[in-house]
């Protein structure tokens, strides 16, 4: 097998060199190049492009473990302290993968940016569950929901309390038996999703299904090397000034999204409650399974020097920590976005704290167009 591969690639490689050389000729043959970032003359797998010529920093080699000339997760290695690491994210080269391609950055920087096309559904962790079935059920029966910067359990206590909790008797989410009225459908996800649907919804715990989603992909851009911007940009989409700028806040190593903050007024002024999963995500038909509360599910890249881990990037390029470091203390020397800067990590971000519905509150370098 391997001898036919190889031979298949001389034959390639041969094949291309053929066709390259002829300018008129346009049915050259594409073979599949992959980055090499640390010049080490192996290339990273997570990492390709398509071209008929061997374009510069690419190598046909696909055996680089780590492709960074260095290691991502020794914090006293300045080799990956600025550059986005691909290898980090967790593809699977089909519904995940991480290509570099061209790009404009906000200001209008011309660079590479890295395009991360996923279906969104983490491998490193379960989906679920959201809803408890009944309000004698445990914890382990439905997830968390977010209020006043506080996690809760939506166990079926929770839910026997809402109105209570809210101090408003209008909330009762369960019949005679205890039962909790829950989402049964995909009819039912989309419409108890939509806040003018009204009455037929009110009083239902909303749990939408990964069956749902079918083959919905989502493409994230983020740059391969981040830019620091003159000024911060706010986020864009459902208020915070009607910026231009990205709604997402980031991605995380699983390829699910770091999302804007759950329309959680809306939710609870329609009567419903969308709970996220003990990992913070929830899924709905548009965006798939996103997140809206760092819980520390999701892979981590543990710092050894104590520093909080690493949980995936920012829009911007620029990495994304936990709250809290190895001695449950967060950074006292934040700005305004959640950011600063050390020696090892140089900019970086920490989310917020898991019951915030936040992560981090604007983005400190340029974005992708
Ligand atoms: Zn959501
Ligand atoms: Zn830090």
């Amino acid at each position: 097998m391997k001898y036919i591969l190889f031979s298949l690639f001389v034959l390639l490689s041969v094949f291309s060199l053929f066709s390259c050389q002829d300018d008129d000729d346009t049915t050259c043959t594409e073979s599949t190049w992959y980055e090499d970032a640390d010049g080490d003359g192996l290339g990273n797998p997570a990492v390709s492009q398509l071209d008929c010529d061997q374009p510069t920093g690419y190598v046909a080699n696909d055996s680089d473990s780590d492709d960074t000339g260095g290691d991502a997760t020794d914090p006293t290695d300045s080799g990956s302290a600025n550059s986005v690491d691909p290898s980090l994210f967790l593809t699977d080269g089909t519904d995940f993968t991480v290509t570099l391609v061209d790009c404009t950055l906000s200001d209008g920087t011309t660079t590479k940016c890295y395009e991360i096309v996923t279906n969104g559904m983490p491998t490193d962790h379960n989906m679920g569950p959201w809803c408890p079935d009944n309000i004698a059920d445990g914890a382990d029966a439905g997830g968390i929901w977010l209020e006043g910067g506080e996690v809760y359990d939506v166990d079926g206590a929770f839910i026997e309390n809402m109105a209570t909790f809210y101090n408003d008797d209008k909330w009762l989410m369960y019949d005679a038996n205890g039962d909790i009225y829950t989402t049964e459908t995909q009819d039912d996800c989309a419409n108890a999703a939509n806040p003018d649907v009204g009455v037929a919804y009110e009083n239902f715990c909303v749990e939408c299904l990964p069956s749902y989603l079918g083959d919905l992909t989502s493409t994230y851009t983020i740059p391969m090397t981040p830019v620091l911007a003159d000024s911060p940009t706010q986020f864009g989409g459902g208020g915070r000034g009607g910026s231009n700028g990205p709604s997402n806040r980031g991605i995380a190593f699983n390829g699910v999204v770091f999302d804007a903050p759950a329309p959680t007024d809306a939710i609870l002024g329609a009567y419903t409650l969308a709970p996220f999963d003990d990992a913070g995500g929830h899924i709905n038909l548009n965006a798939g399974y996103h997140y809206h509360a760092a819980t520390g599910v999701s892979t981590e890249i543990e710092q050894s020097d104590g520093h909080a881990p690493m949980i995936g990037y920012a829009m911007d390029g620029y990495g994304l920590y936990a709250q809290l470091d190895a001695d449950g203390n967060e950074p006292t020397d934040l700005d305004e976005c959640r950011g600063h800067t050390d020696e090892i990590r140089g900019y970086h971000y920490h989310a917020d704290k898991p019951g915030s519905n936040n992560f981090i509150n604007c983005l400190a370098g340029a974005y992708a167009n």
